[in-house]
């Protein structure tokens, strides 16, 4: 019978992964993963073919369509099939695809949650997304819309954006547009979960001036209440 598990491998270094999705990793005979995982996951399963799909959340090198039918190839072939995700599989990963080409072909699978980047970001600056009394709500939203048209929202009390850090300074305006005030917290958080991890504070009318600090590194980019100062100070706090 064959079964595809989908597995979150945290947003940074290997050791973000969950204690099951490490279990089950172990048992691949095929793992399909992406760009953005950490090599190190591979001596989980060593004895795995391990087939780069090298989607890297900006650009695909591999086509949607043609990770869907390797996808389902592999698991036509194959009993123990592990697709490995960045961060979370069901946070912005176009998990609903790779869902839909396994369920055409009556393919069975399970999904193991991971930590998206938000939350190593959040974790990273000691910033909680949430704060008692100003900060409710919190949205994981993609900066990109599908047709690849940058859009801005203001739906929550803290707004973590993905998929922005090559036009932080048209964000900023698309963030003015929704509603956000300019001299609202904007934390950018490149590569978090990483050692090497990089953040910036600004105002969100300043966004631009962390695009050079940011250049080619994965970012999400934190407004409102979860970017103001926290109570605890950090190393890699800049306001520290
Ligand atoms: N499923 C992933 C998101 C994939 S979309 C998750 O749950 O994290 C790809 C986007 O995620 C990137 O453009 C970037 O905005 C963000 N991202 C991925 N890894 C990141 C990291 N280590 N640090 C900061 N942002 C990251």
């Amino acid at each position: 019978m064959p079964h595809v598990v989908f597995i979150g491998a945290g947003p940074g270094s290997a050791d973000l992964i969950t204690v099951r999705g490490a279990r089950l990793l172990s048992q691949a005979q095929v793992v399909l993963f992406d760009a953005l995982t950490d090599p190190a996951l591979r001596e989980h399963a060593p004895q795995a073919r391990w087939v780069d799909v090298g989607k890297r959340g900006f650009g695909h090198a591999t086509g949607q369509a043609a990770i869907n039918e390797m996808l389902v190839h592999e698991a036509l072939t194959h009993e123990r099939v592990v697709r490995l995700k960045g961060g979370d599989p069901s946070v912005l990963g176009r998990l609903e695809e790779e869902l839909q080409a396994l369920a055409t072909h009556g393919i069975d699978c399970e999904v193991v949650p991971g930590v998206t980047a938000a939350l190593a970001a959040a974790a990273h600056t000691r910033r909680p997304l949430t704060r008692r009394g100003h900060g409710r709500s919190v949205s994981l939203t993609t900066a990109m819309t599908q047709l690849g048209v940058l859009q801005a929202t203001r739906t929550a009390d803290t707004e973590v954006f993905y998929m922005a850090g090559r036009q932080l300074g048209a964000l900023a305006d698309k963030l003015m547009q929704a509603g956000w005030p300019a001299d609202a917290p904007a934390l950018v958080v490149s590569r978090a979960g990483w050692p090497d991890a990089l953040v910036s504070e600004h105002r969100v009318a300043d966004l631009a001036d962390a695009e050079p600090l940011h250049a080619g590194r994965p970012a999400v980019v934190t407004v409102g209440a979860g970017a103001g100062p926290s109570v605890a100070t950090s190393p890699q706090d800049p306001a520290a």
